[in-house]
């Protein structure tokens, strides 16, 4: 398109002011005032002038924008009005999805938090003596009988443990290096990701006597980090934790295990064989473990570290602790979520609950489904495949499921993808192999009537 047809098409917009005074928009102006009128006038505009400059608006495509310029801009006031963060439906599978929010939280952890953010609370504050209190106390007893009771039953001699909350899993570890490891060296093997440190052996090989004579007057911290997003496979080689414990013992130096994930039950019953459980690392004798709230655990974004209590202690001390605590909407929720552990009430739980689904129970929703739909053109398919725990899980860690899966006769895999991204709320599922695929492991079953809906729609 040649400059000077683009000027004639830029003087067909109106101006700000007289868009504003377009008498189909008299009412909404009325309604929701002058300067948000303005405002989102101005926005169409600018796109428009955008699309005229890119040269997607030609002199027909302008006849049609100007149509509908009206109701363009009451689309627009509405949508700067409405929120930004929305609730979808994750049909992908992937339980522990950190594009769609990690652990979603169940209806009596929703009704805590509500209660504790609408009011006033005793976050810190202690009610039978009337003085100041702690914040993390309300945590701290559930983890008490959730890890300390557990490993005192299981006469594993082990070391009063004590835990503290973090904004997240990344702050936990900074505390923890901060606190125990300022001005000193940290030992942390080559293969296991991180930043931090004094690397030790080859990424595919670290072995017990890679560590040991890394070993300077300097070290102040051994650290295991679990490999969470990523695998090694092949030719590895890595120290038990056992071995690096007694390394610690014996050298004085403490041992702090980065899970990231952090499972507080025995993950073994839903077929997750390698990752590591909280209790398990502690029984083990490391010392301090980091983990995520909104990860295994299924609860609120956190960071928890949980140890020797006087290692505990001094991370409390540090003055990065106030920096990095967390509010009385967390501590709520993830309060209500221990709280479900201590009752062992895990299919309260919405991760947990979702990784005991099995395939079969997943079947018979989707064939529910997949009989409702009837759209010429459209398949949609019952077939095996695979959930991912995801969320820094161990990789490999996969569920056997059911899939819907979806092909078009007129439609791309990826046009089909964006029309039920489309729908209200969206729907969030995989392409793969040219096929649109839903999980259903990952949708609640209440939603199975929308997807259905929004299938026959599509
Ligand atoms: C997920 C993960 C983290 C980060 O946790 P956030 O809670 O997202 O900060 C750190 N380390 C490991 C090993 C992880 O898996």
């Amino acid at each position: 398109m040649k400059a000077a047809s683009k000027a004639d098409l830029y003087r067909k917009l109106p101006s700000v002011d007289e868009l504003v005074h377009n008498t189909e928009l008299a009412s909404l102006v009325s309604r929701e005032g002058q300067a948000a009128a303005t405002d989102s006038a101005r926005a169409v505009l600018a796109r428009l002038r955008d699309e005229i400059t890119s040269g997607r608006l030609d002199a027909g495509g302008i006849e049609i924008a100007l149509s509908g310029i009206a109701s363009a801009v009451e689309r627009e006031l509405r949508q700067s009005l409405s929120y930004s963060l929305r609730t979808v439906i994750n049909a992908t599978g992937v339980i522990l999805h950190t594009n769609l929010g990690r652990a979603p939280l169940t209806a009596s952890v929703v009704q805590h938090i509500h209660e504790v953010a609408g009011n006033y609370s005793n976050l810190e504050f202690e009610i039978d003596k009337g003085v100041r209190g702690r914040r993390d106390i309300h945590v701290d007893r559930l983890f008490r009988k959730l890890l300390s009771e557990e490993l005192a039953g299981a006469g594993a001699g082990t070391h009063d443990v004590s835990t503290i909350v973090v904004n997240n899993n990344a702050a936990a570890v900074l505390l923890a290096l901060n606190t125990l490891a300022e001005g000193g060296e940290v030992i942390v093997s080559r293969g296991e990701l991180v930043e931090i440190g004094r690397e030790v052996g080859t990424t595919n090989r670290t072995r017990l006597t890679d560590y040991e004579s890394a070993i300077t007057d300097k070290t102040r911290l051994l650290l295991r980090v679990h490999r969470s997003n990523f695998q090694i496979t092949g030719f590895t080689e890595q120290p038990r934790i056992e071995e690096l414990v007694s390394l610690a013992r014996k050298r004085n130096i403490p041992l702090l295990e980065d899970l990231g994930s952090g499972a507080l039950i025995d993950l073994r019953s839903v077929g997750v064989n390698d990752e590591p459980g909280v209790l398990e690392s502690l029984r083990s004798g490391v010392e301090v473990v980091t983990y995520s709230g909104d990860k295994l655990l299924g609860g609120p974004q956190a960071g928890i570290l949980s140890g020797r209590s006087n290692l505990i202690a001094r991370m409390r001390a540090n003055s990065l602790f106030r920096a990095l605590r967390v509010d009385k909407l967390t501590y709520a929720a993830l309060e209500a979520t221990l709280l479900a552990y201590v009752k062992h009430d895990h299919d309260a739980i919405p991760v947990l609950r979702m990784m005991r689904l099995s395939k079969d129970e997943i079947g018979k929703r989707a064939k529910t489904i997949a009989e409702k739909i009837r759209r010429p053109g459209l398949s949609v398919r019952v077939m095996a495949g695979e959930s991912v725990i995801g969320g820094g899980a161990a990789p490999s860690a996969v569920l056997p499921t059911t899939l819907l899966a979806i092909t078009s006769k007129t439609r791309s895999a990826d046009e089909l993808a964006a029309r039920l991204r489309a729908s209200a709320p969206p729907i969030i599922a995989r392409v793969e192999d040219a096929q649109v695929l839903l999980d259903l492991r990952t949708v609640f079953p209440e939603q199975d009537e929308t997807v259905a809906v929004a299938l026959q729609e599509i």
